[in-house]
């Protein structure tokens, strides 16, 4: 039987980190899917990040993952999102080339040594059960019927398993729009002892752009200085960009609509799973907010050499001739052809309660599960959650102890605790709220709270870490400065009073003046020959760190107090629960208390605390148990 140290099933975004960050970090690993033309496909939107998941992009490329990268070689437009709130908001995004990225993406991964690919299909693990009933994975099995062995399993099936697309009445078996669906392995694991769940997305009609009347639309043009994702010298920032459109729904297009509801499979009970909440279908929107006489519609390109064109905002399952019709009625869309449908598909996932902090599987040592399988929705939800499986799988096929990330230290440790502990019941995707040290994690920062522990596990590299290292002496190099120079009236007054500030009256320290909201680092620079000078010798980090500096000057004060209160919650965070702890005698404990910890089995007090439904007085229960 062939053998590896790992096998990734499934080459969507969270399959592609998985098997990128295994194989970089020296685990030979074989990347099955079912069809190779389609490796890292964006299956819905051209677009990665956004509000909650740029951050989780740049956490991403902080540890040495892919996805950053290859969206800033993509990008057609780059926006910074909420750039008028405060830099804990702030949020790129990036309108990605859909062919560029997926092909990019696959040239990544065929650089990586170690790393070898298989078309097929996956359709049931191998497993040992030793004599005290532990189970442990063996290997794979696949649909042409050849058996391949390895010491961990990553499945990353996203939207494939038991999968069933609707277009109006019709249905059809697949897992996105011309490809097949995966069966097997639902039934395998259930075998075993696992739970599934149903869940449903669904994505929009796409148009061709030539039958587009633009000039009637709004242009929304991406930033004038454009950023990127990735830390790396790698990419650089966009050099041109292409613009996106906004037009509007009418109450036309509502009537329109609803004229197809006596045959939509979500109203008819056709469709059973649960949709995504912040992302629902244009018939839901106008179902669920009938008085909304308008809804939003972004009209985004697919990429630099196509016309095709992505109908953001009107995802929809609707009989096509209706999704058709009620297209035309949008201003600009009268003449609009459609190149693909919308439609919606159903798929089973795995109640995410059934795997660790490291994505392994509770039942099934060394399988582990990743992206969409878990509930989430999302590509970015998807790669980092490939990304940590990856890495946990190869950390234990060598022995060594696993990473994970708290929720002080990554977006990717919210998200991760989030889903082990809460569990999730319709498909789960991030927000900045979700986050209760936002503060701290920056999109801005991710390197410096990242790189430095990915490189101790062997995965970003020398140079990534150099460069932080770099980074951070610059960074404070300039904190010192900006405390220690100080600057007469006759020298701020000339600057600071046009710019609506108080004129001073005496001699004060630089960084007292960049404390006021009016002034940012750019008008104190000019201030100071010395500052100039300094930041003069910090090459192509000079802007990231001015940036830096003012994050960290201005918000110092609420960066130092969500840093008290996440130690604080630290020293209980880190109190273990021993698995075999005997909930069901503590009679202390609130019954759903009991049946909660006995199922999802926390590892530590702080763990506990997040699962709904447990109360700070269980909590007491269990450390007077503990005899804390
Ligand atoms: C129609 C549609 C609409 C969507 N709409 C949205 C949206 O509006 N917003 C949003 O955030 N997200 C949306 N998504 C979800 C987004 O595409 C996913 O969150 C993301 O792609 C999940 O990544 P993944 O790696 O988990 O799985 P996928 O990207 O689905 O990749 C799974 C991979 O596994 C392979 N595979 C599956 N089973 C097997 C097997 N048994 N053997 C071998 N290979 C296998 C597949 O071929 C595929 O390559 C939508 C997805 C679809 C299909």
């Amino acid at each position: 039987m062939e053998q590896y140290d790992i096998v990734v099933v499934g080459a969507g975004h969270a399959g592609c980190e998985a098997a990128a960050a295994a194989a970089n970090m020296g685990s030979s690993v074989l990347l099955i899917t079912m069809n190779m033309g389609v490796i890292a496909q964006m299956s819905c939107n051209p677009a990665m990040g956004g509000v909650g998941k740029g951050q989780i992009v740049r956490e991403i490329d902080a540890l040495g993952g892919y996805s950053g990268i290859v969206s800033d070689l993509s990008t057609v437009q780059f926006r910074m999102l909420n750039k008028s709130k405060g830099p804990a908001m702030w949020s790129p995004r990036s309108q990605n080339d859909r062919q560029l990225f997926a092909h990019t993406w696959r040239q990544k991964l065929e650089s990586i040594p170690h790393l070898h690919f298989r078309q097929d299909t996956v359709t049931a693990v191998l497993v040992d059960r030793d004599p005290s009933g532990k189970t442990r994975i063996t290997g794979v099995k696949t649909g042409l019927g050849t058996a391949v062995g390895c010491r961990a399993v990553v499945l990353t099936n996203g939207t494939f398993l038991s999968a069933v697309m609707h277009i109006g009445e019709k249905q059809f078996g697949g897992g996105r729009a011309g490809e097949k669906a995966a069966y097997g392995i639902t039934e395998q694991l259930a075998e075993l002892g696992f739970v599934s769940g149903r869940m449903k997305t669904g994505t929009p009609p796409r148009v061709d752009g030539r039958s587009i009347d633009y000039s009637v639309l709004e242009e929304q043009k991406g930033d004038e200085q454009p950023g990127k994702f990735s830390f790396s010298v790698e990419t650089q920032v966009p050099k041109r960009q292409l613009s996106c459109w906004i037009t509007h729904t009418s109450a036309e297009v509502h009537d329109t609509l609803r004229s197809g509801f006596d045959r939509s499979p979500m109203f008819s009970g056709r469709i059973q799973g649960q949709g995504p909440r912040y992302c629902p279908s244009i018939e839901d929107k106008i179902n669920r907010f009938a008085d909304k006489e308008s809804h939003q519609i972004f009209v985004e390109p697919e990429g630099w050499n196509t016309v095709e064109t992505y109908i953001n905002g009107f995802s929809t399952s609707l009989p096509e001739e209706v999704q058709t019709a009620a297209l035309r009625k949008l201003p600009g869309f009268a003449n609009a052809q459609v190149f693909r449908p919308g439609y919606a598909v159903e798929y089973d996932y795995f109640p995410p309660t059934q795997v660790k902090h490291t994505l392994e599987t509770k039942l099934v040592e060394g399988l582990y599960f990743a992206g969409q399988i878990n509930g989430t929705t999302g590509y970015e939800e998807a790669a980092c959650q490939g990304l940590m499986a990856g890495i946990n799988a190869h950390l234990k096929s060598e022995g060594k102890e696993s990473f994970t990330l708290a929720r002080d230290q990554a977006y990717i440790g919210v998200l991760i605790d989030d889903l082990i502990t809460k569990g999730t019941e319709e498909p789960y995707r991030m927000f900045t709220s979700r986050a209760e040290f936002r503060i701290l994690l920056r999109q801005d920062n991710a390197d410096q709270r990242l790189t430095p522990l990915s490189h101790q596990i062997g995965l970003a590299s020398a140079a990534r870490m150099h460069r932080v290292e770099q980074k951070s002496r610059y960074t404070n190099d300039l904190c010192s400065a900006l405390r220690t120079e100080s600057v007469p009236p006759e020298t701020a007054n000339a600057l600071i009073v046009p710019r609506g500030t108080e004129a001073i009256k005496q001699k004060v320290k630089l960084h007292s003046l960049l404390l006021r909201p009016q002034l940012g680092f750019a008008d104190i620079e000019a201030l100071s020959q010395k500052i100039t000078d300094l930041t003069s010798h910090f090459g192509h980090l000079r802007e990231e760190v001015a940036q830096q500096v003012e994050i960290q000057m201005k918000y110092e004060g609420y960066i130092q107090k969500e840093r008290d209160l996440a130690e604080r919650l630290l020293r209980l965070e880190h109190v273990p629960l021993p698995a075999d702890l005997p909930y069901e005698q503590l009679s202390s404990l609130s019954i759903e208390a009991r049946q909660k910890l006995r199922n999802i089995q926390p590892q530590t007090i702080g763990q506990a605390s997040r699962i709904s439904g447990i109360s700070p007085a269980d909590i007491s229960v269990l450390l007077v148990y503990l005899g804390r």
